[in-house]
């Protein structure tokens, strides 16, 4: 594509955002005091809820501003993890959220549904079978491409059956071993689901235990997880833009994420 035409697709693009026919879905739950947060076993340091505090409103100390100080986990909401986040990814190049290249910020995505299995069965595991049955249907998913599970379960957000912990640990939806190895083959960007964290809750008891931290950030992937509206997304066709802060040395933060798909 020469100049002229790759400036004629961008302006076709935002044309097609203003007349509607190109919409973006907002794929962000709202941060705030109320957001859940993962839970860990207790001999490990926890990650404190979402907090603030004003530090002037239109009074005395700022009579004509209004600003916070935030206090929050990296890994919060829906959030994005770079590759240091594990200690697979520790010694990778770019694998903070710095020094990741803006261009892996943006990309296609392909949506999985599993929904309704993921409804039946709590601890539902997405495996290389249901992938390639999906791609039957939808194509390869391509090199670059995010992979982000639809499992419904960011409806649940304001309910306990969101984190779903029983007396055994966490309860949710993820990628099976074979599924994450499976995901590094066709060497996506990374993968994303609406659970809290991106394994399954009861990934620690894999045989490689929380497969989605363990190999996707070892081999440079990224995830992201407490995604939503993935329902309003088509299986494919979609671009996904993914914009964490860009902290120094950053091992994951609150993102926005934005999908780019046709009305
Ligand atoms: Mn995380």
């Amino acid at each position: 594509m020469n100049m002229t035409n790759s400036s004629q697709a961008l302006a076709q693009v935002l044309s097609n955002l203003a007349d509607g026919s190109i919409k973006v879905v907002d794929l962000t739950h709202p941060l705030g005091e109320n957001t859940p947060v993962i839970a860990l076993p207790p001999e490990f340091a926890q990650s404190p809820p979402f907090s603030r505090e004003v530090i002037s409103k239109y009074n005395e100390t700022g009579p004509a501003w209004y600003w916070n100080t935030i206090h929050v986990g990296e890994h919060t909401g829906t959030h994005f993890d770079a590759p240091a986040h594990w200690i697979s990814g520790k010694d990778l190049p770019n694998n903070t959220l710095d020094t990741i290249p803006a261009g892996k910020h943006v990309g296609p995505v392909c949506v999985i549904d599993a929904s309704k299995e993921s409804a039946a069965d709590a601890d539902f595991l997405l495996t290389p079978e249901f992938i390639e049955n999906w791609e039957k249907t939808h194509g390869r998913i391509p090199a670059g491409a995010w992979v982000l599970m639809r499992t419904d379960w960011s409806k649940r957000i304001a309910e306990p059956s969101f984190l779903n912990i029983k007396e055994d640990g966490p309860h949710s939806p993820g990628p099976s071993v074979a599924c994450v190895e499976f995901l590094i083959e066709r060497n996506v960007a990374g993968f994303g689901t609406e659970t809290v964290g991106t394994d399954a809750g009861q990934g620690f008891l894999f045989d490689t235990p929380l497969p989605c931290h363990t190999l996707i950030h070892g081999a440079g992937k990224f995830g992201l997880a407490s995604l939503c509206n993935l329902d309003q997304l088509p299986p494919t066709g979609a671009m996904l833009i993914t914009a964490p802060m860009k902290i120094v040395d950053g091992s994951g933060s609150p993102v926005r994420v934005f999908a780019i798909t046709p009305a």
